[in-house]
């Protein structure tokens, strides 16, 4: 009988994980079988993008994964049960119930909303559906309405850049509760007051947002700004599926695991990307990050393989190198941070760091566009059962 691997979730840390494993295992002795709510792959570095009215290239997981033996299953993951190994999913046809052997969990992010009135007067650019409202809300101002992006971190610096570039007629600000951009090094820090001077977007720092309403955003010291769309940049949150089934969570919700992403509690699980909470070589946790998605996908599907085929299994490095923020389609910054996770003085501006920006996006679609990277080599046959004492060697 194959042993079931089931991975939950397509986005980056899912579609290039499942992609690989089909790529490497043995379809006689594994069945990869990926769940995921939407029948395309996402990209949700280019939300921003969308909501601001760029249109997205089409990627239909059918297509992404068609000749790679993986099956797809769309539909929502309601819950799991880790211990007799089942998942229940929603589809338009009802709830059913997937087994599996081993389960990669990579079901990402969302919008924080639980500030009072986030989930109900705010949109989001974390998930598409939010990203498609927004766009559409946007079209219908009228000229001189009022958009708020409320955050100061990246998502909330690139969807307020995009937004002010692609809607010049809008008027466009940023709440934030500290200094925008204030763990910037200088010159990136001044490059980016230059850029928001540039784009006219007015910047309420120091005002962390406490309430969200139909047409304002109040401040937790009674500051009122007036918004005709307030945009929730302010964090991403996990969904409570894994605490609920019982895994071992942080505070936050992220599953804790090993240095091999294995969860700590529930033996044949693990977990990738932003749903993980794993300590980066630095002794930081990763930040949620596409690129942490990738480090810690590359770690769970050397792991799975180690596991269940009695190969040594590989480290990945779990870097944390910086940030690249866009700022608009024609500017961007790439912060590179120390082996402490604080900005060095120096940084990539403009033109040539909008460039990178773009070919990194554009190389992150590609990729999971292409899972197995040509034909696959299924050489790796399953081991039988293993005493968990698997070898870790640097690579
Ligand atoms: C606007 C924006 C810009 C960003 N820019 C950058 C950037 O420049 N650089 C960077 O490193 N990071 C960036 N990020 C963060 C990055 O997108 C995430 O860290 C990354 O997507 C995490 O990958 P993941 O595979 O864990 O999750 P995701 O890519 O979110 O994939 C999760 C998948 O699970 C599916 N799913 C979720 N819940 C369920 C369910 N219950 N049932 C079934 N399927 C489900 C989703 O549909 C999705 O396909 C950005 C994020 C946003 C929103």
């Amino acid at each position: 009988m194959q042993h079931r691997i089931v991975v939950l979730g397509a986005g980056y840390a899912g579609a290039s994980a499942a992609g690989y494993l089909a790529r490497q295992l043995h379809p006689d002795d594994f069945e990869i079988t990926v769940v995921n709510a939407e029948p395309d792959f996402v990209e949700r570095l280019r939300l921003h993008q969308l909501a601001a009215g760029r249109e997205l290239r089409h990627r239909p997981l059918a297509e992404v994964f068609a000749g790679t033996g993986i099956r797809l299953r769309v539909a929502r993951v309601a819950d799991i049960d880790p211990v007799h190994r089942t998942v229940t999913v929603v589809d338009t046809a009802g709830t059913d119930r997937i087994d599996f052997d081993t389960l990669l969990y990579t079901l990402g992010s969302s919008a924080d909303q639980s500030v009072p009135g986030v989930a109900d007067h705010a949109f989001h650019v974390a998930a598409r559906p939010s990203a498609v409202r927004l766009r559409a809300r946007l079209d219908a101002l009228a000229e001189g309405g009022n958009v708020l992006v409320v955050g100061g971190n990246l998502t909330a610096i690139e969807t307020a850049t995009e937004i002010a570039e692609a809607h010049p007629r809008l008027g466009v600000a940023l709440a934030t509760g500290g200094e925008l951009g204030g763990w910037l090094g200088p010159q990136a820090r001044r490059h980016l007051l230059r850029a928001f001077d540039r784009f006219d977007i007015t910047v309420h720092e120091h005002t962390p947002i406490g309430r969200v309403e139909p047409s304002t955003a109040i401040g937790t010291d009674g500051t009122v700004l007036a918004a005709d769309a307030t945009v929730w940049a302010a964090g991403f949150a996990v969904a409570p599926i894994a605490a609920d089934a019982g895994l071992a969570v942080e505070a936050d919700g992220r599953i804790r695991v090993d240095r091999q992403m294995r969860s700590v509690s529930h033996p044949g699980v693990y977990v990738a990307g932003d749903s993980v909470f794993v300590l980066g070589e630095n002794g930081h946790p990763l930040p949620m990050s596409c690129a942490s998605a990738g480090f810690t996908g590359m770690q769970a599907t050397a792991t799975i393989i180690g596991d269940l085929t009695g190969r040594k299994i590989k480290s990945t490095a779990l870097s944390y190198v910086g940030n690249h923020i866009s700022l608009g389609r024609k500017d961007a910054i790439f912060q590179l941070v120390d082996g402490d996770a604080r900005a060095k003085s120096g940084a990539l501006r403009g033109r040539p760091a909008a460039l990178v920006k773009s070919a990194i996006v554009a190389t992150s679609g590609w990729a999971i566009s292409h899972p197995t990277f040509g034909k696959p080599s299924h050489r790796y046959r399953a081991a039988g059962s293993r005493d968990g004492s698997t070898e870790v060697v640097a690579g």
